[in-house]
């Protein structure tokens, strides 16, 4: 629905010229070969509609994907226009190179009878996620927090952690419930804040944050994500969200789109990015995702220990010591029992 096209089939009469200009610019959707390339550093102030032309030139090994959402690339605009899916009529242009990704996040697809395994690129170059828990309405659940932090790390993006609806508690409930919590996870190296969408406690520190980086927001529904966003740039707004986990009959798109930020940097809508990591990459190493374990995982008496019940493990006694939070601990022995379910699962 929302591809963008080109107005026109290109002839001698209506291709457009190609201009001296070589400007580099970040995918921000794609679909049926056009690309929309948002082009900052331009003086243009509105994505480029571009294809790809001739030979690409590649930073890497050709992929099958040669250009998706969120490649850097050098693109060089035309005189000519086009439309978008919306009717904006947007200057048209050519992707001639696509700058090496600095990561990928990816979906596993299983093909043929040998079930090879293929990775679908759902969007390149993410390299952080905003996790929006609210500390009411719903009630905080750490759980779900550590789950989302596990998600996170499985895919090597920087988790920001927002306590959201902070308005909705009193200034001793904060001291008392959710300081420590900040405390606990940010001496793991991950980022609290403490926002409301309400009040504006917070906003400018999560905008500052989400500077210069392609963020992708996470939370249950009902947490704050499009408050959040549309407080931090009014319009700003999560148009697909967790709809995916909502019903089955409802109608998705299941388009990647990234929305540019004023300050610089993008939020990134990947539907569905709950499932397009974790439990697809059968080989995420759980204990690793526990940043708090890496001092002990050497300690184990057995060096496949799964921290679970080994006689001699490193991991529980730093539980039992007060080393590692027992509710971290908790959320850790969950995480890897549904693991060993659903890949039990899979060969029944
Ligand atoms: P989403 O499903 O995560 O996108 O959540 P929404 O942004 O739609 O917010 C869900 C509900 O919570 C709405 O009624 C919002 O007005 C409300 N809400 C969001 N953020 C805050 C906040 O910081 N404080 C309060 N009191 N309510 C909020
Ligand atoms: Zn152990």
């Amino acid at each position: 629905m929302t591809e963008p096209q080109l107005t026109q089939a290109k002839d001698a009469a209506t291709d457009g010229f190609a201009t001296d200009a070589l400007m580099t610019g970040t995918v921000v959707r794609a679909g049926g070969g056009v690309y929309e390339v948002d082009v900052q550093e331009a003086t243009i102030g509105e994505p480029l509609l571009c294809q790809v032309r001739g030979k690409l030139k590649q930073g890497r090994r050709a992929s099958t994907q040669p250009v998706v959402v969120g490649d850097k690339v050098r693109a060089r605009p035309l005189t000519s226009f086009g439309a978008d899916a919306r009717g904006r009529r947007l200057r048209e242009g050519y992707i001639e190179e696509v700058l090496p990704r600095a990561s990928w996040l990816g979906r596993a697809r299983y093909q043929g009878a040998r079930a090879q395994k293929l990775t679908q690129i759902a969007v390149a170059n993410l390299d952080q996620v905003i996790i929006v828990m609210a500390v009411r309405e719903p009630n905080l659940n750490t759980h779900r927090l550590d789950r989302f932090l596990v998600l996170a790390e499985s895919s090597s993006l920087n988790p920001v952690i927002c306590f959201n609806k902070c308005d909705l508690i009193t200034k001793r409930e904060i001291k008392k419930e959710i300081e420590p919590l900040a405390s606990l996870y940010s001496a793991m190296g991950y980022v609290p804040l403490l926002t409301s969408a309400e009040t504006g406690t917070g906003i400018k520190d999560l905008r500052t944050h989400l500077q210069n980086h392609i963020s992708a927001v996470l939370g249950s529904s009902g947490v704050g994500k499009s408050s959040l966003l549309n407080a931090v740039q009014l319009g700003l707004h999560l148009w697909v969200g967790d709809v995916m986990e909502m019903g089955k009959g409802r109608h998705i798109t299941t388009e990647v789109s990234l929305h540019p930020l004023d300050g610089g940097g993008y939020i990134a809508d990947v539907p569905g990015i709950k499932t397009v990591s974790l439990l697809e990459q059968q080989d995420v190493n759980l204990p690793l995702c526990f940043p708090e374990f890496a001092l002990y995982l050497n300690g184990c008496r057995f060096n496949n220990c799964s921290h679970e019940h080994e006689p001699g493990c490193a991991v529980r006694a730093a539980v039992e010591e007060g080393a590692i939070a027992p509710s971290r601990y908790d959320s850790y022995l969950k995480i890897l029992q549904d693991e060993k379910a659903a890949i039990k699962n899979q060969y029944s």
